[in-house]
């Protein structure tokens, strides 16, 4: 099994020197957060990631969760590791002060979820969630329901699921059915089976609150009929303690490829007392603060499981004797890093780590500013710029982490296949983030048919408008040239399809996962740039490396897209569906 070694110092490469995140949030007000700070925070949560997660990784692997007695058991030592999270305070790092948090900045709870990802997938998913259903209840729910469940959640006490799917709505919660009946005390009655619920039971934590989403008896039909449901394991006394317990029961767990230390549950809701959080019938949207959430959340998973993949590849790749450098036709066998095939491998991982890193860094300071800007026209535009990227960090970097597991597993050779050194764990564990949280398709039909659209156009004008104030600052022009011409074709791309989308929809399925490719390529080909730009001594060259390779190998991928775009819809749809 590979050790892993949190990348602290690349986290603070990118929050100081290309991000300059001290006096970005500095503008924006509150307390300053000085890199010293930040280093200290992430050097902490890095010990925690290499010392109390990752050691509980293959074992978590091995044991997976069991249903004993109606109670969910998590894998020996996730108790205590989760105690261990929950003593250092870690729930709340990024969290309200007002309700317990320590009202750091998001930058730095998205890079802690990076390193649990890469550390322990599986353990990582359950604050992910927990710290969804926190972001859903604090803006929709009312300051009720707020006082009673945030402080436990933000402590780390009680944790939170989400609660969406069922057996015949997956995609289209519009066919959903579980049912909420409005009783005389203001409260619901929620009734139904949902599937796939990940932490819908556990021993982790002393309550479990569930958002659920169900239907009101008036409910018109569709997704116009959705309202969102605070339904805890344990109902609250009067105290603020978890009291009796709710009608709300684990019927099974999902046997699975991968992640198998988070209990994937057929969830029961008999009559449970809810609470409606949110307008009724506006459930969808409160539930879409969880899920926005949940997808940037999502998309840092795919970097952790592509680090992870770096740093057993590139070690066994250093230590691995196999045949020679080209044209050294003898002499001992040599590292197989001398092969350019392997370098390639570990390169096309590392080209999307660092970009990927630098990148949704980037996007986590869009989020603050659209929180925090004093000036409305800044935070309206920085929440345009997490809306477009939100989708994009969910599809590009669950599929490219996906590929970089492949890949590191690849250069072990057959002994990435089994399960000894845990490369074949990352590539289960990661296929995962390309399913859930809306399937990776249908992250693109979101960028496609409705991001691009927002606004006239607005969101993809003013990031490109982003990346060109980055090339107007010149450069090395085998850097800038290739990124210019990539962003030329992918504006000219973005204009046909809007036109050939607006005249036909079904132009805007067809193009969709080709051009969030393509997009993301050239978003991440821009982080590239910026970071080549930077002076510096060893990191310097070894950023410029890395930047030329993405331009030379990697971005020309985008030539092959926008071809494959140009041809529309018409040979996807030409074939009768008899046929299939
Ligand atoms: C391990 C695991 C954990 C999960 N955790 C949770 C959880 O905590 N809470 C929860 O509520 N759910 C959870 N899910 C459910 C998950 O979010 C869904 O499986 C996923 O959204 C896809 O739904 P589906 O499986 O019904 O596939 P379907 O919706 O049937 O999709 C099948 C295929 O059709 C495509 N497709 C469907 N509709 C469209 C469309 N309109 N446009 C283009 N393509 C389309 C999809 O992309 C996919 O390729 C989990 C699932 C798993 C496997």
């Amino acid at each position: 099994m590979p050790a892993y070694t949190a990348p602290v110092d690349d986290m603070l490469f990118v929050l100081g020197d290309l991000l300059d995140t001290g006096t970005v949030l500095a503008a924006l007000g509150g307390e300053e957060v000085p890199l010293s700070l930040m280093g200290e925070v992430l050097g902490e949560a890095g010990r925690f990631c290499e010392k109390v997660a990752q050691p509980l990784n293959r074992s978590g692997d091995e044991e997976g969760c069991v249903l004993e007695n109606g109670i969910v058991r998590t894998p020996k030592g996730f108790p205590g590791a989760y105690a261990a999270f929950v003593e250092a305070g870690w729930p709340g790092l990024a969290h309200a002060p007002e309700y317990g948090g320590q009202g750091l900045p998001r930058v730095l709870q998205l890079l802690f979820d990076e390193m649990l990802s890469s550390a322990n997938f599986s353990f990582g998913l359950f604050p992910g969630l927990t710290r969804g259903a926190v972001e859903a209840i604090e803006r929709h729910a009312t300051e009720e329901l707020k006082a009673l469940y945030l402080p436990p959640m933000v402590e780390g006490r009680w944790m939170g699921a989400m609660a969406l799917t069922e057996a015949q709505a997956g995609t289209d919660l519009g066919l959903l059915r579980s049912r909420a009946e409005p009783q005389a005390d203001g409260s619901y009655r929620v009734t139904g089976s949902k599937i796939f619920i990940s932490a819908g039971d556990h021993d982790l934590s002393e309550n479990i609150i569930h958002l659920v989403l169900a239907r009101l008896p008036d409910a018109p039909p569709g997704v116009k009929g959705i309202s969102l449901f605070l339904v805890p394991k344990f109902i609250p006394d009067a105290a603020g303690q978890a009291g009796a317990r709710n009608g709300v029961s684990a019927g099974s767990i999902e046997h699975k490829m991968g992640l198998k230390a988070s209990p994937t549950c057929v969830m029961h809701y008999d009559a449970a007392r809810g609470w409606l959080v949110g307008a009724p019938h506006q459930g969808l949207r409160a539930m879409f603060t969880m899920m926005n959430a949940e997808r940037l959340f999502v998309g840092i998973q795919g970097l952790g499981i592509a680090e992870a993949a770096y740093q057993g590849a590139s070690t066994y790749a250093r230590e691995r004797l196999q045949g020679r450098a080209p044209g050294a036709a003898t002499g001992a066998a040599q590292s197989i890093l001398v092969h350019p095939d392997v370098r390639k491998m570990l390169l096309t991982i590392r080209a999307f780590t660092e970009s990927g890193r630098a990148l949704a860094a980037w996007t986590a300071l869009e989020m603050e500013k659209a929180a925090r800007h004093p000036d409305p026209d800044a935070r309206a535009k920085a929440d345009g710029m997490v809306a477009l990227l939100t989708p994009v960090i969910k599809a590009a970097f669950t599929d490219l982490g996906f590929e970089s597991a492949v890949l590191g597993q690849q250069v072990f050779g057959g002994h990435g296949y089994v399960r000894e050194w845990g490369m074949e764990q990352l590539v289960r564990d990661g296929r995962i983030a390309q399913i859930y949280e809306g399937t990776n398709g249908v992250q693109a039909m979101d960028l496609v048919g409705r991001k691009l659209f927002q606004d006239g156009g607005a969101l993809p004008r003013a990031f490109f408008a982003e990346i060109r104030a980055t090339l107007a600052a010149g450069g090395d022009p085998d850097i800038v040239t290739p990124l210019a011409e990539a962003l030329d074709r992918l504006e000219a791309a973005t204009a046909a399809l809007v036109g050939r989308g607006t005249a036909d929809p079904a132009e805007i399925g067809a193009a969709a996962t080709d051009y969030l490719r393509f997009f993301a390529l050239v978003a991440l080909g821009w982080m590239w740039a910026r970071m080549a730009a930077l002076p510096g001594g060893r990191r310097h060259a070894a950023k410029q490396a890395l930047a030329r390779f993405f331009m030379a190998r990697i971005l020309p991928q985008t030539l092959a897209l926008d071809r494959a775009l140009a041809a529309g819809a018409a040979p996807l749809m030409a074939m009768e569906e008899a046929d299939f």
